[in-house]
């Protein structure tokens, strides 16, 4: 019986691949890749000589008999054109296919952009909801948001450039002004995170238009016992910081609010009362 090994391969920066990714790429019989010519490359680039056969979206089914007579003689790799195989890339059929024929399969973590994305985001990491690719027209976003409205935890979401600001504003308008993470070319040349209100990131997006790969963090619905919200004492350090530097009420208002968990209104009213706690 042969092992399934599951490589995570770099999604931007070549890098990010493993040690022992590249030394299972050397020794495995067969790599399934999704995309031979992309896979080519990589090998070449890491002078890898194994066999290449074809394993995506359209030939996937097909392609099990012969994945599975190579691993019965002997181990074989799948890899995706970038990131974590089976993590909306082709491998869930091939995975459960293995174990039904009782060989191994083992996972060669690595990079995967929606972790990657999670993880620098800011938003709370310890619980999250993945939920792929959002769906590509409005009626059918408001039905997801409809139903994931009220979840505590953060969500992720893979979106094309093209699509990026329409589903930012029905998330607006759907979910409110949530604090998100938008996370672009990650580990690439122009990598970029930008973190803020939606209503933030669509200001920025009003004067660039987006490009390249994206992943969107949202936050999990709020509760009054948020871990979100900052204490009173954080609050007030934050404020009196700000106010050391000059800015004015409002200024700090907004800025606060943005990470905090408390409004404008609270923030500002704080600081009218004059910094007292109890009082806001
Ligand atoms: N299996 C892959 C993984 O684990 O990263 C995800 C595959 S999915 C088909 C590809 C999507 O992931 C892209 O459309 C984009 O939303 C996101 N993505 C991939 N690379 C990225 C990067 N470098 N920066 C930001 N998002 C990226």
């Amino acid at each position: 019986m042969g092992t399934l090994y599951l490589v995570a391969t770099p999604i931007g920066n070549l890098e990010d691949i493993s040690p022992r990714g590249l030394r299972i790429l050397s020794e495995v019989r067969l790599i399934a890749a999704e995309d031979t010519r992309h896979t080519r490359q990589l090998l070449t680039h890491f002078e890898i000589h194994t066999p290449l056969t074809s394993y995506y979206e359209h030939n996937k089914l097909k392609k099990l008999d012969t994945v599975l007579a190579a691993l019965s003689l002997g181990d074989v790799a799948l890899v995706s054109d970038a990131g974590t195989p089976a993590i909306n890339d082709p491998g869930y059929e091939l995975v459960l296919a293995a174990l039904q024929a009782n060989h191994c399969v083992s996972p060669i973590p690595g990079p995967s952009a929606p972790i990657a994305a999670l993880s620098a985001s800011g938003l709370p990491s310890e619980s999250f909801l993945y939920l792929g690719y959002l769906p590509r027209k409005t009626a059918e976003r408001k039905r997801l948001f409809e139903k994931i409205e009220n979840h505590p935890y953060t969500l992720i979401f893979l979106e094309s450039p093209h699509r990026l600001t329409g589903s930012l504003r029905d998330m607006q308008v759907f979910l409110g002004d949530r604090q998100v993470a938008v996370a672009r070319e990650l580990t690439k040349i122009h990598e970029e995170i930008l973190r803020g209100t939606i209503s933030r990131v669509l200001a920025h997006f009003a004067a660039l238009e987006p490009r390249g790969e994206f992943v969107l963090v949202v936050e999990g619905k709020r509760g009054e016992e948020s871990p979100l919200r900052w204490q009173p004492d954080e609050m007030l350090s934050q404020i009196r910081r700000l106010q050391a530097q000059g800015r004015s009420s409002s200024d700090i208002s907004a800025e606060l609010a943005e990470k905090s968990g408390w409004t404008r209104r609270e923030i500002y009213r704080l600081i009218l009362d004059g910094n007292q706690p109890g009082q806001s």
